[in-house]
């Protein structure tokens, strides 16, 4: 394989890590992201980078000075309430080293490290034909196609590089959020920057959730947690486009919590989304195939609830781009990356459910403050 013809799909965390790491290396990597632009969309809420995982790739990537200068160590607060209101857990310690930084902010220290002119924007992965001379032929929806030795998928939950080793599809995880953002509440909304916290806010009871993080853009992103039957959130008479309507209905739905914490919900004034949060089977592994791999959410979508997507990801992509580099026998150095990757993903998969568990049951507050204190004694 040349340094040339490896391409990476999609311009996430990961997929730009993997690209910064081995055009430090010389290698010329192409990625391919489905999006038009990097402002396309909302890029998502605050993520936070733990020392082992986000901040060992970053390091890797030589990228931490950067990455220092534009966390935020306050945003590790957390504040855990029950539906009456009771605080179980306020910590403002910023001992715990996993500092906040939007997921915006990252995309972009992460853009601006990668050749701009190795981005092929646009260009939205539908299928791969496999080649008999072990290349692939990538077709892309805009009706390019383009021929490549190796192919990365880093392009998230609905990978379409997966089906090329995996029939694994992502399984809606029994879990759905509706996402509400208060803007400008440094000037407008102190008493509820004050009920949140500088960091996360777990307001729990009922299997429901209040869950909110301070960002980085002076919005407190909220997300209206339910844990109920995948059809729900399209069949509950909720008009998403109507702000106003939606905010009064999910008020209705935690009518007998603290008043205090309606504010989470009646003070939104920014964008709604409603989202259901997918997994793939926890242990998700495959048989290795030359040439192609997956890092990333394509590889071990799990739910959020213990911040681990994009420490993965990053954590996978510096995985790979080192056994790339020392480029032995690249098979092998590639299983090598996969069978390390598959242990350390099943752990944090584990643990994920277990923290989702402990937050949609029936002494939420208490039981999730009891890990979280466990966990912050050792
Ligand atoms: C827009 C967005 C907002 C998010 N917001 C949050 C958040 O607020 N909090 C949180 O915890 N996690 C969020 N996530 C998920 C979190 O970022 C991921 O768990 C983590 O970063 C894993 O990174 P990844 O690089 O594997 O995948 P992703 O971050 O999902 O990136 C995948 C990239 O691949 C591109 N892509 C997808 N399909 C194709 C295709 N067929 N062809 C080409 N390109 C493709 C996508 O556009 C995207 O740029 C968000 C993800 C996205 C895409």
């Amino acid at each position: 394989m040349t340094k040339e013809n490896i391409a990476i799909i999609g311009a996430g965390p990961g997929g730009l890590t993997l690209a910064r790491i081995l055009q430090q290396a010389g290698y010329k990597p192409t990625i391919f992201e489905g999006d038009p632009s990097a402002t396309y969309r909302n890029q998502g809420g605050t993520l936070d980078l733990s020392t082992e995982m986000g901040q060992k790739a970053l390091k890797r990537a030589g990228l931490m000075d950067k990455f220092k200068q534009l966390c935020r160590y306050e945003g590790q607060a957390i504040k855990i309430m029950d539906k009456s209101g009771n605080i179980y857990v306020e910590e403002t310690a910023t001992e715990f080293d996993r500092p906040e930084i939007d997921r915006a902010t990252l995309q972009n220290m992460l853009l601006e490290s990668v050749n701009s002119d190795s981005i092929y924007w646009g260009y939205k992965l539908e299928y791969i034909n496999e080649l008999e001379n072990n290349q692939f032929e990538l077709k892309f929806k805009n009706e390019e196609s383009v021929i490549v030795d190796m192919v990365i998928g880093a392009d998230g939950a609905f990978s379409k590089v997966r089906p090329l080793v995996s029939d694994a599809v992502p399984e809606y995880s029994g879990l759905s959020m509706i996402e509400v953002n208060t803007l400008n509440v440094k000037e407008k909304h102190k008493d509820l920057l004050e009920l949140n916290g500088p960091g996360s806010f777990f307001g729990l009871g009922d299997q429901k959730g209040i869950l909110a993080q301070v960002n980085g853009n002076n919005t407190i992103r909220t997300y209206v947690s339910f844990k109920i039957e995948k059809d729900w959130l399209h069949n509950n008479g909720i008009n998403y486009e109507n702000r106003e309507e939606t905010k009064n209905k999910l008020i209705d739905e935690f009518s007998d919590w603290n008043p205090e914490l309606h504010k989470f919900i009646s003070y939104g004034d920014g964008e709604i989304f409603p989202r259901r949060i997918y997994e793939l089977p926890i242990g998700h592994k495959w048989n290795h195939k030359k040439g192609v791999t997956l890092i990333g959410d394509s590889a071990h979508l799990m739910s959020p609830f213990s911040g681990s997507g994009a420490n993965l990801a990053l954590l996978d992509a510096s995985e790979l781009a080192l056994k790339i580099i020392e480029n032995n026998n690249l098979d092998e150095e590639v299983i090598q990356y996969e069978e390390k990757m598959f242990k350390y993903a099943k752990d944090t998969a584990e643990q994920t459910k277990q923290i989702l568990d402990l937050c949609f049951n029936d002494k939420a507050a208490k039981n999730f403050s009891n890990m979280f204190s466990n966990f912050k004694n050792g």
